[in-house]
């Protein structure tokens, strides 16, 4: 099926309804579409009732509709099994979640690789877990331009390690971190692999298996599904071996005065009442976006990232973060403007309909090693187009002319 990038704004409700916004935030956080706005509000209405619990008619309709989101879930992903997939609350559920689970089953001696490009979701889990177990934490330092420096891996990830947890892509630079030569070094040691894919799924469907990873992470509100929600996938084998994380209702095989045994996995790791709309309203976004053309919608994005790009170099004062734009990038474009600071920029670029996000951006490590404390970043998706880019430009020009 092919989509014209353009047209795709409309089945946005919220920028339909406001055509003279330019949403340049999506990287914090997508637009949610309609179908899965719909899916939601129609699962609401007709099949509310908890799931796992219920012998009633409307409750199975809830397992099933449950079960079908976990379906769609791991064909989004191309996991070989739908028990593979655990809803969480987000990719920050799911990043403590292997923390914790898979984390146990680590100590002293063993070492966990991170990056300095992670988002403080995949910093500070580890540094708990270190606090916990003692476990050594390695950084993998980034080079100049914000890609993780891979010269350095072969240092890093030595016998000692027991896995490496990086992004998939940074909020900040967009730099596409290179997975197979991650998944290759982790490989020769015995290591494992957790990839976060917060910032990726908004730019497409996963393979998780060409990838070679073995854990997942990703949060619905950033792939146009709805907030609350989030997958961890991870390899069977690892799961079943892992022990749970929260306890509660639902995760647990039996409990008596004395003990508990588990669940088999997914269950196992979603102890309460998981976020059953949510869920069904990811799978409707996640469907969607399993039937767009993403090879054209990535030319439409990397032309805008360009043009963007290209117009923030002609203004005087502006320190570009990140990779140059023809590297293998995704379009998030942060930027410094010497004298002014991010917050001020986004009030002004506010007043004339642009929403863009300053600030540390949960990667104060990035940040610090980049050189800066805070910027800008315009982060675009697969609903922007020129106007929004041009907007942006002619908006910075007022910025300078205001705050300069
Ligand atoms: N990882 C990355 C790379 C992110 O950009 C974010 C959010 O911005 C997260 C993890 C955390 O996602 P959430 O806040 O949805 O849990």
């Amino acid at each position: 099926m092919s989509v014209e990038p353009a047209s795709l704004r409309d089945g946005f409700p919220l920028l339909a309804a406001t055509p003279e916004l330019h949403y340049l935030d999506s990287a914090a956080t997508s637009q949610m579409h309609c179908l899965a706005l719909d899916a939601v509000v129609r699962h609401e209405t007709t099949r509310r009732a908890n799931v796992s619990r219920g012998t009633y008619r409307l409750a199975e309709a809830a397992d099933l509709a449950y079960e079908q989101a976990r379906q769609t879930a791991a064909r989004f992903l191309n996991a070989s099994s739908a028990d593979e997939v655990i809803f969480t609350s987000g990719a920050t559920a799911s990043l403590n979640l292997v923390a914790h689970a898979f984390g146990a089953t680590l100590g002293r001696g063993d070492r966990v690789v991170i990056s300095v490009a992670e988002h403080h979701s995949n910093f500070v889990p580890w540094q708990m877990l270190r606090e916990r177990t003692g476990v050594e934490l390695a950084l993998i330092p980034v080079t100049a331009a914000g890609q993780l420096d891979l010269a350095r891996l072969p240092e890093l990830i030595d016998g000692r390690c027991r896995l490496v947890a990086v992004t998939q892509c940074s909020n900040v630079t967009g730099a596409w971190t290179d997975v197979a030569t991650v998944v290759a070094a982790a490989r020769k040691v015995g290591a494992r692999v957790l990839l976060d894919g917060a910032q990726a799924v908004q730019h497409g469907p996963q393979d998780v298996r060409a990838m070679g990873v073995d854990f997942y992470a990703f949060s619905g509100h950033k792939c146009f599904g709805p907030g609350g929600v989030g997958v961890l996938w991870g390899r069977g084998e690892l799961l079943a071996a892992m022990p749970p994380f929260l306890g509660g209702g639902g995760m647990i095989a039996a409990v008596t005065a004395e003990e508990t045994t588990w669940a088999a996995p997914p269950q196992r790791f979603e102890a309460g009442t998981p976020p059953i709309a949510q869920a069904v309203g990811l799978a409707a976004a996640l469907d969607w976006m399993m039937n767009l053309d993403w090879p054209q919608i990535h030319a439409g994005e990397a032309r805008l990232c360009e043009r963007l790009i290209e117009g923030l170099r002609r203004i005087p004062g502006l320190r570009l973060l990140g990779p140059e734009a023809s590297a293998r990038r995704a379009p998030i474009v942060s930027f410094e403007i010497a004298g002014l600071h991010p917050h001020d920029i986004c009030q002004v670029l506010d007043a004339r309909q642009l929403a863009l996000r300053g600030g540390h951006h949960c990667a104060q490590p990035l940040l610090a090693a980049l050189g800066a404390e805070a910027c800008t970043r315009a982060s675009i998706a697969l609903y922007n187009d020129e106007a929004d880019i041009a907007a942006l430009l002619d908006g910075l020009g007022f910025v300078l002319r205001e705050l300069a």
